[in-house]
């Protein structure tokens, strides 16, 4: 019998393992193309690039990209809108060709708009399944997907990623989270792909609503965690992993650029698809290249071959470092990321004069085990002074530890985070739940 999918084509070693040298080779070839290929046909590349009196053939090593004007949200929000509409003219492909509409969460204001062509879409779905691949996804497992399949792209492509592996895919799109425990039950789902704050929700969802203990009731072997940097943060995959009795691997990506990288199954950071992706970091005050680990910046990304609405040296203000591990056990070549997306230049905020990471308040909650998952953070001012309060919600069992709980919070959140925090302790179940994207950190100053 002919096999209609191939598996084994997402372990590619012609890219996969190519000596980081030819890579880079290839990475300029690709990169001259995808330049030159949005100056011919998208007015709003040519236009950028004109008023710098840049022509893509000055660019002749890796060096010279960054004389290539770096593009950002704000430029994709305000070209769009004109015609052609609603993308404007950062289409580089007649509208006819466009077979799919996606958009951004909108988390960060209003959503960008992302046209895509069939050849595009195939191009978005391919760069996932190198990712599930490397989750270990094979032909033998049945995989569920519980999104609210909708314009917000999310796990759109990893559907059809999925499908591509050979898995058997299983859209557990209008269900509860109930039933979607249920139904995964039912199927044997071997594995599932969702945010961090949706994961730990379902497996709180089956032990208090369905008397189900994931690890044990349950089939999953392997979850893939994307859209928040929770599988990264040691606390937050450590309780993924043991709520769920399976291996959490974290990836990253975004409307606009596809989904670039990965984690692989030593688990040692984010491998960045370099063969789909030309990753760059920047200082964030000097704008200095980094090209050395031990110092993080903002990251500038472009990616290759998606032709629809080119993203060519985007900022995408991801906060990323490169890791110090040369050579992965997993054979890989595809550069590293220290912690992976570490957070973003525009989360942080000024709380009292002090810089904070919503991420570390993350860390120090997640890592006590007297509390549940959720927790929240609420920033106001009374008078001249901020005041920051964090909720919690303590497990029953735990209730009488609270002035142990009290006194480990207040050390850890100084150590970590340089500030004292108002705390509230909550029942458990008490606080707001999420299915995607969690808003857990609400700045309540006016600005
Ligand atoms: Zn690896």
């Amino acid at each position: 019998m002919t096999l209609l999918t191939d598996t084994e084509k997402y372990w590619n070693p012609v890219l996969e393992t190519l000596p980081q040298e030819k890579l880079c080779q290839l990475q300029l070839k690709k990169f001259k193309w995808i330049l030159s290929w949005a100056y011919q046909n998208s007015p709003f590349y040519y236009n950028l690039y004109r008023d710098v009196g840049l022509e893509p053939g000055d660019i002749k090593t890796l060096d010279d990209v960054k004389r290539v004007p770096k593009v950002d949200k704000a430029m994709l929000r305000t070209a769009q809108g004109k015609e052609p509409y609603p993308y404007g003219d950062i289409l580089s492909m007649p509208l006819q060709q466009v077979t799919e509409y996606r958009q951004t969460s909108g988390t960060t204001g209003q959503p960008v708009y992302h046209p895509e062509t069939w050849q595009d879409w195939e191009w978005s779905a391919e760069s996932w399944a190198y990712i599930l691949y490397a989750h270990g996804y094979r032909d033998y497992d049945r995989v569920f997907v519980p999104f609210g399949y909708s314009v917000f792209i999310a796990f759109w492509a990893g559907h059809y990623a999925a499908e591509k592996v050979g898995c058997e895919v299983v859209p557990g799109g209008v269900l509860d989270t109930e039933a979607r425990i249920l139904k995964m039950k039912e199927l044997r789902a071997t594995a599932f792909m969702a945010t961090p704050t949706y994961i730990l929700g379902m497996a709180d969802t089956a032990r208090t609503k369905l008397g189900i203990d994931p690890a044990k009731g349950l089939y999953v072997s392997k979850i893939t965690a994307a859209g928040e940097p929770g599988a990264s943060i040691p606390s937050t995959k450590k309780r993924m992993e043991e709520a769920w009795g399976a291996k959490v691997y974290d990836t990253v990506g975004a409307t606009e650029i596809g989904h670039w990288g990965y984690e692989c199954k030593a688990q040692c950071g984010l491998h960045v698809n370099e063969a789909f992706h030309l990753v760059e970091i920047e200082d964030i005050d000097t704008g200095e290249s980094i090209s050395v680990p031990g110092k993080s910046g903002s990251m500038v990304i472009t990616t290759f071959d998606r032709l629809a609405h080119p993203c060519i040296r985007f900022d995408s203000n991801d906060i990323i470092e490169w890791s110090p591990i040369e050579k992965c056990e997993c054979g890989r070549t595809f550069r590293l990321l220290r912690g992976g997306v570490m957070g973003r230049t525009d989360n942080i905020t000024k709380v009292k004069g002090v810089l904070l990471a919503p991420g570390a308040i993350e860390e120090v909650v997640r890592d006590m085990p007297q509390l549940g998952d959720e927790y929240e953070v609420v920033v106001t001012k009374k008078g001249d002074v901020d005041d920051i309060t964090l909720k919690v919600e303590l497990l029953p069992e735990r209730k009488a530890e609270i002035d142990a709980v009290r006194e480990t919070l207040n050390r850890e959140l100084r150590a970590k985070t340089n500030l004292r925090y108002n705390l509230e302790f909550h029942d458990h179940g008490s606080l707001p739940r999420y299915e995607v994207k969690a808003r857990r950190f609400k700045d309540l100053r006016a600005h």
